[in-house]
C-alpha cells in the first residue's frame, strides 16, 4: 500500500491488469466467459481485501480535517493533550502499518451497485473473502461472535457479516462501496424509537439529547452524530446509518434539514462532554441527519454514531476493475 502517490484519473490494481484481461480474451472459446469472470472476482476480492485493511490504519480525508480544526479551536490543556494524544496515535499507526485503535468493528459494506456492473452476484462472496483476508492482512481484531452459539469465527465473518446494505443503480456498470467499522463503542449510544405523533420534530430532538447524553461518551468522543427520521423505526435505523457515511461538514439536500443539523450540533456542543468525555467545548463533529418520507401517524427516529475513530472509506470500481479511492484522496492500494 502506498500512500501520497500522484492520482491522475483513475487508479489502477494492477500495471498488469490491462494486458492480462486481454490475454484471457478468446472469443472462440467457451471458457472464456467463465475465466474472465474468475479473473474479474479474483481482481475485486483483492482490491476490497486491501481496501478494507486500509482504512483502519488511515482515516478518511474529511474526519482528518475535522480534527485537525476541532485541535486547532481548543482552549483547555485537558483537550489539547486528547486531540494530541489522537495525533500521536494515528502517526505510529502508519508508521508501523497496524490499526489506529484496537477495535477494528464489525465490517458493514454500503453498496451502491449498478445493475450492469459485472460482478453484480458475486459481489456479496467476493466482499466476504476481502473481510477474511483483510482481517489477516491488516490485522483486524476478530469480533463477528455468532448470535445464541457465542463462538466467534476468528475472521470477522459470520450470518449476514460482513453487513451489506444494498442499493442497486439502474444504468450503471460501476459500484460504489462506503465500508465501516462498527466499533463496539461507538455502536453503544445506538437506538431507535416510533414517537407518538404529537411528539414531532420536538420529541425527535429530545430523544436524540437524551442518547447523547446518557451514552455518547463512550463513543470516544468527539462523535459524529447520525440521525434517521421516517415512519417505522426499521427505515429511521438504516438511515441513522446511512447518515455517518456522508461527509463530515456536508448538510441536509432540505435547506430546514441542514438548519435542524446545525442546531443540534451547537445544541450537542453546549453540553460539556468534550474530547474524549472529559468535558470541553466540542462534542460533535457534526450532526448528519436523513429522512425518508413518513406515515401522518407516527414519526420514527433512530441515531447511530461514529467515533473520532470514524473508519470510514468510500471507493468507486468500474467495470474494468480500475478505482477511485474517493475518501482518501492521493492514496494507492
Ligand atoms: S469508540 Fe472508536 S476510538 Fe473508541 S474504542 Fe471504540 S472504535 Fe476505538
Amino acid at each position: 500500500m502506498k500512500e501520497g502517490a500522484a492520482m491522475t484519473g483513475k487508479a489502477r490494481i494492477s500495471g498488469t491488469f490491462r494486458t492480462r484481461r486481454n490475454h484471457l480474451h478468446f472469443p472462440d472459446s467457451p471458457e472464456t466467459p467463465l475465466m474472465q469472470k474468475e479473473e474479474l472476482k479474483e481482481q475485486f476480492t483483492d482490491l476490497m481485501s486491501k481496501f478494507t485493511a486500509y482504512f483502519g490504519k488511515h482515516l478518511a480525508d474529511d474526519v482528518m480535517e475535522s480534527l485537525k480544526s476541532l485541535r486547532a479551536k481548543q482552549t483547555s490543556e485537558i483537550s489539547k493533550i486528547i486531540y494530541d494524544a489522537m495525533f500521536d496515535d494515528m502517526a505510529l499507526a502508519k508508521d508501523r502499518n497496524v490499526p489506529m485503535c484496537q477495535d477494528t468493528g464489525v465490517i458493514q459494506y454500503f453498496v451502491k451497485c449498478g445493475a450492469k456492473f459485472p460482478l453484480l452476484g458475486e459481489l456479496e462472496e467476493c466482499l466476504r473473502e476481502a473481510t477474511k483476508r483483510a482481517t489477516k492482512e491488516a490485522p483486524l481484531r476478530h469480533n463477528a461472535v455468532e448470535i445464541f452459539d457465542e463462538k466467534n469465527s476468528g475472521n470477522n465473518t459470520g450470518k449476514r457479516i460482513p453487513w451489506i446494505d444494498w442499493q442497486i443503480v439502474p444504468d450503471s456498470d460501476d459500484v460504489e462501496i462506503y465500508a465501516y467499522m462498527a466499533g463496539g463503542g461507538c455502536s453503544l449510544p445506538g437506538a431507535a424509537k416510533v414517537l407518538m405523533p404529537l411528539e414531532g420534530y420536538e420529541g425527535v430532538v429530545k430523544f436524540v439529547f437524551d442518547i447523547i447524553c446518557d451514552r455518547g461518551i463512550n463513543a470516544c468522543p468527539p462523535l459524529l452524530v447520525g440521525v434517521g427520521i421516517a415512519g417505522s423505526v426499521d427505515v429511521a435505523a438504516t438511515l441513522s446509518k446511512r447518515a455517518l457515511m456522508r461527509p463530515v461538514g456536508s448538510k441536509n439536500e432540505n435547506p430546514v434539514g441542514a438548519e435542524f443539523e446545525k442546531l443540534i450540533a451547537d445544541g450537542l456542543n453546549e453540553i460539556n462532554i468534550g474530547p474524549g468525555g472529559l468535558t470541553g467545548t466540542d462534542s460533535v463533529m457534526g450532526v448528519n441527519v436523513e429522512q425518508a418520507a413518513r406515515h401522518p401517524s407516527c414519526i420514527a427516529v433512530a441515531v447511530n454514531v461514529g467515533c473520532w475513530a470514524h473508519r470510514r472509506a468510500l471507493i468507486r470500481v468500474h467495470s474494468d476493475m480500475s478505482y477511485e479511492f474517493l475518501s482518501h484522496k492521493g492514496a494507492v492500494l
